[in-house]
């Protein structure tokens, strides 16, 4: 059984509510944090080594430590939970599950960053989860952990929730912080960083949800003690939100020490695929990253097993690599298609992406419109080809990382795939009714 940090009181019947969460040593962290100097927490929360959880996996101290502190500016906290990434589910769990727990979270680092106003930036579709938070919102300023002098320290905080309209670009950092100041949600060049010009140009930190719980078990235990849970620079534990192909679908807290085969296969987790067919791939970070063959996942490399954690994922680099991203692991088995999937991906790119550059706006565009026509059967050799081409024009050429992350998956089927995208141009007939997992295993 792993080591259970965030989750380990997610059982407990009523713990959303205020009352159960503090009979539980809720709070306790908040109340030993305010006794403490706000250099000194940041201090722990470095020493942890707490990447953010997100998905770029940036250390959440360092980020911390850049922000700029000018005389008589206000500073700002805000929570991305706008969690859109396909197969990414975990944050929404702990909102609705644990909404404590991120205010709790909300109120440590909102004093160690000097903020008296934070907000909570949730996507629309979780339509439900706003008035859960705001309940445990009102619940915590009754209780006299939010508002103002809390806990008799003359520290004053409000925290907002602030409901999304349903943009997939919003949970880019800076197109969020546009549409939370009432703009269209248009990513802007960075830098600057939110930490020296954010919202409203104040400094801002822009946090993960399960970054910002995470703070929680921090206090709790130590900077120290959290830092030996995991491996490498891959601490304390992580939240996976695992899907597909799997017989336990759900949300897991994982201590990155586990390898990818005992994830997918023990019953602990994924407790394996269903029918008892085999494994064809894998996206572990959500959409946005590399799809992986099996082969590569469940064999060794360097010696060494695939972990599922940020530097195993990512070894071999982007020949045989993937990331460790959102934490979104989504498992396809044989009798999947990869085109039709990267296709659907394409899709949702195209669909998604904000128009402000040429090679996103346009190449997004014409990927879907290949990969359509290649899963219809319509397609040519060449068209892979000029796939792959397109493919390469929009890496690193984008204002924001949805260009990467449109290219990405598109790449990594090509070259992981090639057979599969050939047999479709070779059997039009076939492609028309059936797809290459069904009719070739
Ligand atoms: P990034 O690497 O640009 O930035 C990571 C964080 O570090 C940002 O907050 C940034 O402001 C900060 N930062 C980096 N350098 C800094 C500096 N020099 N000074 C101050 N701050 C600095 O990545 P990103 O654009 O924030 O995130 C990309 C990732 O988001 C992707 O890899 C993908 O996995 C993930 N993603 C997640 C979701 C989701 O729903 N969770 C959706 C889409 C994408
Ligand atoms: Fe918009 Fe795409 Fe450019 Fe990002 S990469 S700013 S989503 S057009």
């Amino acid at each position: 059984m792993g080591k259970k940090l965030l989750l380990k009181n997610a059982h407990i019947e009523g713990i959303r509510y205020f009352e159960t969460y503090r009979k539980h040593g809720g709070y306790e962290a908040a109340e030993k944090a305010l006794k403490m100097k706000p250099e000194e927490i940041l201090e722990e929360v470095k020493t942890s080594g707490l990447r953010g959880r997100g998905g770029a996996g940036f250390p959440t101290g360092m980020k911390w430590s850049f922000l700029a502190k000018p005389e008589g500016v206000p500073r700002h906290l805000v929570v991305n939970a706008d969690e859109s990434e396909p197969g990414t589910f975990k944050d929404r769990y702990l909102m609705e599950f644990l909404p404590h727990l991120l205010i709790e979270g909300m109120l440590i680092s909102s004093y160690t960053l000097g903020s008296n106003t934070s907000y909570i930036y949730i996507r629309g579709e979780y339509s439900w989860i706003p008035d859960i938070l705001e309940e445990a919102i009102e619940e915590a300023k009754a209780a006299g952990f939010l508002g103002k002098n809390i806990l008799g320290t003359g520290y004053d905080l409000e925290i907002y929730v602030q409901r999304g309209g349903g943009a997939y670009i919003c949970g880019e950092e800076t197109a969020l912080l546009e549409s939370l100041e009432g703009r269209r949600g248009n990513p802007r060049l960075k830098p600057p960083f939110p930490a020296v010009k954010g919202l409203w140009e104040r400094p801002t930190v822009v946090n993960n949800v399960e970054s910002i719980a995470a703070v929680v078990p921090i206090i709790e235990i130590g900077g120290a003690e959290y830092a030996k849970i995991g491996v490498g620079r891959s601490t304390g534990t992580k939240l996976i939100s695992a899907c597909g192909n799997i017989n336990k679908p759900g949300v897991y807290e994982i201590d990155m020490t586990i390898t990818v085969e005992e994830f997918i296969y023990s019953d602990e987790y994924c407790g394996g695929i269903p029918n008892g067919k085999k494994l064809k791939a894998c996206i572990p970070g959500g959409s946005s990253v590399p799809i992986v063959p099996a082969n590569l996942l469940l064999k060794t490399i360097n010696g060494e097993p695939r972990y599922m954690n940020y530097e195993s994922l990512a070894d071999g680099g982007f020949a045989t690599g993937t990331m460790m991203g959102s934490g979104g692991f989504i498992v396809l088995d044989e009798d999947q298609c990869v085109v039709n999937h990267t296709m659907t991906l394409a899709r949702f790119y195209n669909h998604e992406s904000c128009g402000q550059c040429t090679p996103c706006r346009e190449g997004t565009g014409w990927m879907y419109k290949i990969l359509k026509k290649i899963e219809k059967g319509e397609g040519k050799m060449e068209d892979i080809d000029l796939l792959w081409d397109i493919q390469r024009k929009i890496e690193g050429n984008t204002i924001c990382p949805l260009g990467d992350a449109a290219a990405w998956p598109v790449a990594a089927a090509i070259r992981h795939f090639r057979d599969e995208f050939e047999w479709h141009v070779n059997n039009p007939e076939l492609s028309q009714t059936q797809n290459y997992g069904i009719a070739n295993y």
